[in-house]
């Protein structure tokens, strides 16, 4: 054994030594398989193998989204922090310093105006890479901001969801933001300004019970999971086995809560032709007015 263990085995050590830094590569969380991070940006965070759709950052979004160049980001109100003065392991105010390091965003919205495929539209962003992007009273007061800016703008709202719900640390705080995201979808309604909502993977609790399932159009990604509670809760409070693929983009399409589940390469495409067929229908019912 002495020449394996002495002569092949530091070979095989110094060629596993080489490897690359490990923020080079990740696993596709499906299908396990190792990807190299600039392909896969390249690919829009879609694997190669298995088309599962991994989560995308606020930037990423923006940048599929928009033309290229076409786009500018909007600031966004600010909220007193940490109304409660909440504390769990940690303070709230430390979480929030925390996720505002990592993820470079302010809160867990994000919100730009702009052009797809040369139609003009706000888009708001959930961010997932910020707390999950749970909805606070500052995730309340930008969505308000981006309706407003759409009514002022007189442009569709396109919202791309991805958020684990309410935000705990804002307790009561935290819900009385679903009555609020509610009234500013009204808002957009009654001026007849077109609101979409773009699920994407995971889009679960308040979330899904306020804002989000009030779209004139519902679009999702590909197995995105849209839900309120997550599938063992419902599991154990009924009984019962759910059916396969539950809460999932696909069944939603099937039993009509979603309109159409879009390949993200084929999503700036898609809603370039609705906002084009919306635009038409609103001048169209102008010229008959
Ligand atoms: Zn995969």
């Amino acid at each position: 054994m002495s020449w394996l263990t002495q002569y092949v085995r530091p070979k095989i050590q110094g060629f596993l030594k080489k490897e690359v830094p490990d923020n080079l590569w990740k696993n596709c969380s499906s299908c396990g398989q190792m990807l190299l991070i600039k392909d896969l940006e390249k690919n829009l965070n879609i694997c190669p193998h298995c088309g599962h759709h991994m989560r995308a950052s606020v930037t990423q979004r923006f940048e599929w989204t928009f033309d290229a160049d076409s786009y500018t980001r909007v600031d966004l109100p600010k909220v007193a922090a940490d109304p409660l003065q909440f504390k769990d392991k940690k303070k709230y105010t430390d979480r929030l310093k925390d996720n505002k390091t990592k993820s470079q965003l302010d809160e867990s919205i994000a919100v730009a105006h702009g052009t797809i495929e040369g139609q003009k539209a706000v888009v708001a962003v959930m961010a997932f890479e910020f707390m999950a992007g749970t909805m606070g009273t500052a995730f309340g007061e930008g969505f308000l901001a981006a309706a407003r800016l759409a009514l002022l703008q007189k442009t569709p709202l396109i919202v791309f969801t991805s958020s684990g719900g309410a935000r705990m640390q804002e307790g009561m705080l935290s819900l009385m933001q679903m009555p609020r995201t509610v009234i500013a979808v009204e808002m957009l309604k009654e001026a007849q300004i077109p609101y979409i909502v773009v699920f994407t993977d995971p889009t679960t609790g308040g979330v899904t019970a306020s804002f989000a399932m009030l779209g004139d159009i519902h679009i999702a990604e590909p197995n995105a999971l849209i839900g309120f509670a997550g599938p063992r809760v419902i599991e154990n409070t009924v009984h019962e086995k759910l059916p396969e693929g539950f809460q999932r983009a696909e069944y939603l399409l099937e039993h009509g809560m979603v309109d159409i589940v879009a390949n993200r390469k084929e999503l700036r495409s898609t809603l370039g032709k609705i906002l084009g067929l919306l635009s038409n229908k609103t001048q169209s019912s102008e010229k008959v007015a």
